[in-house]
């Protein structure tokens, strides 16, 4: 969005800054989240009386009708229209907001926080899962034509970015006619200046085994999937309406692992669902034992209004939840730092975030661990094959991995890193 502005010729400027115009892109998975976009617009009428504040994204949809009338939100513009709002400003308000510079139609490059370039291709959700609000403010699933995706990634790869996350609100649900994610994946993996691919997160019973299969093949995808589980518990998924149970995933880790022994996995958990009792949250606590995971995402369960979860009985005390969020994190941070230390000697692939003034780099590897880098000029963006010397294991890093610089090579690394690794396997 803010891409869109400076594209039509507007200048962006910090929040809480005076302006003529906020926008809030703002979240409404859970009631917390939804109350702080709120928030976030009255600080900026209060930063400035006559700015024009505009509520954009998920809580317009869901919030939209509720606020009408309201003082401190002027516009609600939801998923469909929030890259074109310099369009819809001039069409409002001629007198107030020139036309842009650029037509509609431009596809403006993107900005972002990282140096990699998130590419979303995908948006909405029909699965229904009984805590969550995605349906209702995203509705039904929608894909990016496969020409469209491509045509934003050679945009992203001109203007440097090596590495691309393809997004998505259920990203397996990609579909363009005959096209599925896999075939979205080659698509971008055939694109020369692409170097590394990584997926977020991708829901079992979508199109995980054709993925699975692609990413034990593939020269540019990175080796991380992350699925998540929610619950190790058979009964507490059905009744969040998930559409699997516990051996149905075991089975898909276990067939990832089998192909992929270095695989990165990432999963959430939520602990303190409705009906969760103590014998529930045990089951999930062995499953994770079980399973090879690498990074857990553990939340409490949270009450979202306009939810199935929301009005069923057995809702779990806040001070329970915190136990067992505890327990489970404390299991994250032990599976990471195993994890972590399985790599020590071994050579990863790392894409360069910052360089430090001492001339360290910080990245990412394809597995998705952090990593620390030396031993060579390094900038932003670049793609090294780095010695994993040692797990950094300082309070706080989540446990990430450092080591020197062996190859300088961009765009052969991911390969050569995983020839290495495969090498060192056998
Ligand atoms: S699959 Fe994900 S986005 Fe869709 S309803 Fe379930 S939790 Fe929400």
């Amino acid at each position: 969005m803010a891409a869109r502005f400076e594209a039509a010729g507007y200048a962006t400027v910090p929040f809480g800054t005076p302006c003529d115009v906020a926008v809030i892109h703002g979240c409404t998975i859970t009631g917390k989240a939804e109350h702080s976009s709120l928030y976030a617009a009255r600080q900026a009428k209060r930063t400035r009386a006559d700015t024009l504040v505009i509520l954009a994204g998920c809580p317009a949809e869901t919030l939209g009708e509720t606020l009408r009338g309201d003082t401190t939100v002027d516009l609600t513009i939801g998923q469909a229209g929030k890259f074109a709002i310099p369009e819809l400003l001039h069409r409002l308000y001629p007198h107030r907001f020139p036309a842009p510079a650029t037509s509609e139609d431009t596809v403006s490059t993107p900005r972002f926080d990282t140096q990699r370039a998130l590419i979303k291709v995908q948006d909405g959700c029909d699965f229904h899962c009984a805590y969550c609000i995605v349906p209702t403010a995203r509705g039904l699933p929608q894909s990016r034509p496969l020409a469209e995706v491509l045509a934003e990634v050679k945009k992203v790869t001109a203007a440097g970015f090596r590495e691309v996350i393809l997004t998505g609100a259920n990203l397996g649900r990609y579909e363009d006619g005959p096209h599925r994610l896999a075939d979205l994946v080659r698509g971008v993996e055939s694109l020369p200046a692409v170097e590394r691919i990584r997926l977020s997160s991708l829901e079992i019973t979508t199109a995980e085994e054709a993925v699975i299969d692609l990413m034990s093949r593939s020269t540019k995808l990175c080796q991380f999937l992350h699925i998540p589980l929610q619950s190790g518990d058979d009964g507490i998924l059905a009744a969040m309406g998930r559409r699997y149970n516990t051996d149905t995933f075991r089975r898909t880790v276990t067939m990832a692992v089998e192909k992929m022994p270095f695989l990165g996995l990432g999963t959430d958990i939520i602990v303190g669902f409705p009906g969760e009792n103590d014998r529930s949250f045990e089951n999930t606590v062995q499953l994770i034992r079980d399973l090879p995971f690498s990074n857990l995402h553990v939340f409490p369960y949270s009450r979202r209004s306009g939810t199935r979860a929301d009005t069923l009985p057995g809702q779990v005390q806040e001070s329970v939840k915190k136990e067992r969020l505890h327990t489970l994190v404390e299991i994250g941070e032990t599976k990471r730092r195993l994890f972590a230390e399985r790599f020590v000697g071994r050579p990863v692939s790392v894409l360069i975030e910052r360089v430090d003034t001492n001339g360290t780099g910080h990245g990412w590897t394809g597995e998705y661990l952090e990593a620390h880098v030396t031993g060579a000029s390094l900038s932003p963006r670049q793609i090294v094959t780095m010695k994993v010397d040692e797990v950094d294991s300082r309070k706080g890093s989540g446990f990430g991995v450092q080591g020197s610089v062996t190859s300088p090579f961009p765009g052969r690394d991911l390969h050569a890193a995983r020839a290495g690794l495969g090498r060192l396997a056998d």
